[in-house]
């Protein structure tokens, strides 16, 4: 295995491994701060101790930029501190390590994968060996501060921020050092680690699969304002703020090349015939067809719900005017209605007496918690809320609700829509 570190300035060195996400130390004033940990437990443990050395300081915080297990799998290397993450999935990550990804279930996980691929006949790469390895041995801690927005930590002439921005997953977060002119922003970027400045700029797609998306895109152009010069990705060597915007404009012409195939109505299997997408064609992109397909495959996911953001929208705009017209063209004709007290109505025609009757609507949202695209529908799960106007009472409606939604001549309708709860209050 082969560890290298790289300086940045005085006060920051990083631990790059190719296999594995990198490792970070900052020298802050009074204490050694580390960012993210790899999988590796005793590499961890291992740096730390290096660096503390190094610097004759000792570790107070660990920040986690996101949940994922190749940037908090060395946790138990800095379990005696502090250890700082999102809040936004810490609820989810708690039942991970204390349910779904006990060490017990890990190790089955790790010999099923490991019979399959014998199976298979298929070759292990160092990344998966690793991961593998430490996936069934390491002690999982949870984070002792879920930070919902920001927090900051250091005095003025050496401060850290650490901002959580959602991107790559909802929990991720950066750490930018202002002092230093320098910011660590996970997996919202990675870098091939073979190449760098002349490297492909698609690689992060190449690496990522599915986890790049519009709201990465944002994320960079946020830090794009930010007065620091040097990026460091959660994976890869660190390049500078230039190279990332060209990486970000790569990726935003290719979106909007994207949106307008989906528009088309391509399928993700007439893509490679499509000649638009040729000038985003690195050779240094390995199986460019799989991985464009699955790029586009994102793409159309959030182009799908931003359709739907747009026809829920249009249902308040008919509540409030109270068009039960317009509301129900929303609906298939088929349409079931499914409410809490057992009761429901097959078809949209019985939903007319149904129709929320509310006096006078102050205001009225819809939010919506998750989106499972299957194969012939969306399945929405979310919230509805509303204030209103009841005689001279001002009073609450919320509802939780699960729609689905399918496309009939083109536009998208609700051919199921159930009321989980409700309440008046
Ligand atoms: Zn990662």
């Amino acid at each position: 295995m082969t560890n290298k570190y790289s300086e940045i300035g005085k006060h920051v060195i990083i631990l790059e491994n190719k296999h594995d996400a990198n490792l970070i130390c900052v020298e802050m004033e009074e204490s050694l701060v580390f960012i993210d940990t790899g999988r590796m437990y005793d590499v961890a443990t291992q740096f730390r101790n290096e660096m503390e050395q190094r610097f004759n300081k000792k570790a107070s915080h660990l920040f986690i930029t996101h949940y994922h297990f190749d940037h908090y799998g060395g946790i138990s290397a800095f379990k005696d501190i502090e250890i700082v993450a999102a809040e936004n999935n810490y609820e989810q990550f708690i039942a991970d390590i204390n349910y779904h990804l006990t060490k017990d279930k890990r190790k089955k996980y790790v010999e099923k994968w490991k019979e399959q691929t014998e199976k298979q006949k298929l070759d292990i790469s160092e990344s998966r060996r690793i991961h593998w390895k430490y996936f069934s041995l390491a002690e999982l801690y949870s984070p002792t501060k879920a930070v919902v927005d920001e927090f900051e930590f250091g005095s003025n002439k050496r401060k850290l921020i650490f901002k959580v921005t959602g991107g790559h997953s909802k929990c991720s977060a950066y750490v930018y050092i202002p002092s230093e002119n320098v910011i660590f922003i996970g997996d919202n970027l990675a870098i091939d680690p073979e190449r760098k400045e002349e490297g492909a700029l698609g690689y992060s797609m190449q690496f990522y699969r599915l986890g790049l998306n519009n709201r990465v895109l944002e994320v960079l152009r946020e830090i794009e304002e930010l007065p620091a010069n040097t990026v460091v990705p959660g994976h890869g060597p660190a390049i500078s703020k230039g190279h990332m915007i060209k990486i970000r404009e790569y990726f935003e012409n290719l979106f909007e090349v994207m949106k307008k195939l989906y528009r088309e109505g391509k399928k993700p299997e007439e893509l490679s015939e499509n000649n638009k997408l040729e000038k985003f064609y690195d050779n240094k992109l390995e199986s460019w067809e799989q991985i464009i397909k699955q790029q586009y495959t994102t793409v159309v996911k959030e182009e799908t719900r931003r359709e739907l953001e747009l026809r829920k929208r249009q249902m308040l705009v008919s509540i409030c005017a109270k068009d039960l017209g317009s509301y129900l063209s929303i609906y298939t004709d088929n349409s079931e209605f499914i409410f809490p007290n057992e009761h429901s109505l097959e078809r949209k025609e019985s939903f007319r007496d149904n129709f929320l009757g509310f006096n006078q609507i102050i205001e009225q949202e819809y939010v919506a918690e998750q989106y499972h695209h299957l194969e012939n529908k969306i399945v929405e799960i979310g919230k509805y809320s509303a204030k209103f106007k009841s005689k001279e009472d001002l009073m609450n409606y919320e509802k939780k609700y699960v729609y689905s939604w399918i496309k009939e001549n083109n536009e998208w309708k609700i051919i199921s829509d159930m009321t989980i709860s409700e309440r008046v209050f």
